[in-house]
């Protein structure tokens, strides 16, 4: 940039073409990425687990954010870097596939980062870091596989899915009520559930903090024949997604028809689907088999405020569930509904598939210890790598010790002792001085594919990373 004068004195400013790009190749290119994502993983890292911390964010136009959900944290975050971008993502698609593990998951990445790059400082090749990494997330899946239990529920026993639900629920903001929300999203899944195919539509689940639209009505002559062909049909309520205007609410009313004139899209297909009714664009088009089936409707005040709430109940299909939230300020109430969601995919993920894992960091000490001992079956260049992603793993537990005001690595050291002493791949960090290291006494667990999907993920990412050795960038001013 260069400061120029015009033939009358006047400054004007002379901004340079962006032709130069600043360039990192090779080592170079590595380490920078590296430390981009390592950077991302320091911020998460001291939010993991039930004693971690929480994040205050700010967003531009100064809506605050509090939380501890890792891809929520990411998501605010803003960041600009590449690396960093791909740090975000793979929080994403953690939360996408599993919904929940999303810090777990950058941590993990952060550690196996850190560890490749001691790797490339011994001259180890990136390609030989990334297939050792490789490699090595193979085993620990397969030896999550081998330590996990099949549990079981059914729609009478909801009891082991409530304590999974609690698990996760356990590290969030609203930990102190865990056992009543892990109940509500049991609930909801399971109401929704298709248990014989094994399958969770959680589209079908609502959680709602505003209220509905109220039953007023009114109208004119020229809503006359649409109130009567509703009749006609047989229909006993209407529900309009677009509302109409106040003199057809009053019609509607003169005719005993009660109405609801704002109802947000989502709501009405939930509504049609729990009914069993059509969504009819046109009321033409309106014929009583396209009416939708429930036993009662009725409003419901609450609290001193004049929020009120539209029920239906007695559906012909009750497939299709609303969690309502009230709380004392808009903070808590999205935390809340972020925790719930949580929660919520657990229940699915394990409906989906029934085994577990023991959680507090056990599950990553015993793929650590399998890892570990697999190296040496490896006889090139690889086995380094593979020894240092078993060092990655074991920054899980690290940090839940870390965070739960722990020496992280005598307490690591202690628990690894233990599970190889006792053969006991349940011992995990006694966050909450319960006064065990039995994860499986603590009923502290996670689903097997979401852990599986942690390392998957994670590994994937770093891969992605080490194989980068050009960097081209437009410079910066
Ligand atoms: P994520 O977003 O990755 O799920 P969390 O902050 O929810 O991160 O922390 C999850 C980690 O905390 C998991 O490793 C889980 O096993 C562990 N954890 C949860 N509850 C407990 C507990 N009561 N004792 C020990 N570890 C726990």
């Amino acid at each position: 940039m260069a400061l120029a004068f015009d033939e009358y004195g006047r400054p004007f400013i002379i901004l340079k073409e962006q032709e130069q790009k600043s360039r990192l190749r090779g080592l170079d290119a590595q380490k920078a990425n590296i430390s981009a994502g390592k950077a991302v993983a320091r911020i998460l890292r001291t939010s993991l687990g039930p004693k971690g911390m929480d994040k205050m964010l700010q967003s531009p136009d100064g809506d605050v954010t509090i939380t501890n959900d890792g891809a929520t944290i990411l998501e605010q975050m803003d960041v600009d870097n590449q690396i960093a971008k791909l740090m975000v993502e793979l929080s994403r698609s953690q939360d996408y596939e599993i919904g929940d593990g999303t810090t777990g998951v950058v941590v993990m990445a952060g550690a196996l980062l850190e560890q490749a790059e001691k790797l490339l400082e011994r001259g180890i090749h990136p390609i030989r870091v990334a297939e050792g990494y490789e490699m090595a997330s193979r085993i620990a899946v397969d030896h999550l596989e081998h330590i996990s239990q099949k549990f079981d529920f059914s729609l009478t026993n909801m009891e082991s899915l409530v304590q999974t639900c609690m698990t996760t629920l356990s590290s969030k903001i609203v930990n102190r009520c865990k056992r009543v929300l892990a109940e509500i999203a049991v609930k909801a899944v399971l109401a929704v559930a298709d248990l014989e195919r094994k399958d969770v539509n959680l589209d079908l689940i609502k959680v709602e903090v505003e209220k509905f639209q109220t039953l007023r009505q009114q109208e004119q002559k020229y809503f006359d024949d649409m109130v009567q062909k509703c009749k006609d049909v047989g229909a006993t309520l209407v529900i309009c997604q677009w509302g109409f205007d106040d003199e057809a609410n009053h019609l509607l009313m003169h005719r005993n028809l009660p109405a609801v004139r704002w109802v947000g899209g989502v709501e009405l297909e939930l509504i049609a689907i729990a009914t069993g009714g059509r969504i009819v664009p046109r009321f033409q088009e309106l014929t009583p088999e396209k009416l939708g089936k429930a036993g009662l409707v009725r409003e419901k005040s609450f609290g001193t405020t004049k929020d009120r709430m539209l029920y239906i109940e007695q559906c012909a299909n009750s497939r299709a569930v609303t969690i309502f939230i009230r709380g004392g300020n808009k903070m808590m109430i999205e935390e809340t509904k972020r925790s719930i969601h949580d929660a919520l995919c657990v229940a699915r993920n394990l409906i989906r598939n029934n085994s577990i894992v023991y959680g507090g960091g056990s599950a990553e000490i015993s793929c650590s210890i399998a890892v570990e001992a697999a190296a040496d079956r490896y006889p090139g260049v690889e086995q380094y790598a593979i020894r240092s992603f078993a060092d990655a793993l074991d920054s899980i537990p690290m940090a839940l010790a870390e965070n739960s005001g722990l020496q992280p690595i005598d307490t690591l050291t202690v628990v690894k002792a233990q599970q190889i002493k006792e053969n006991n791949p349940h011992c995990g960090i006694d966050c909450n001085d319960v006064g065990t290291n039995d994860m499986r006494e603590q009923n502290v667990f996670e689903t097997l594919i979401g852990k599986q999907q942690q390392i998957l993920l994670a590994t994937q990412v770093v891969k992605m990373i080490l194989k980068i050795d050009d960097v081209i960038s437009p410079s910066e001013y």
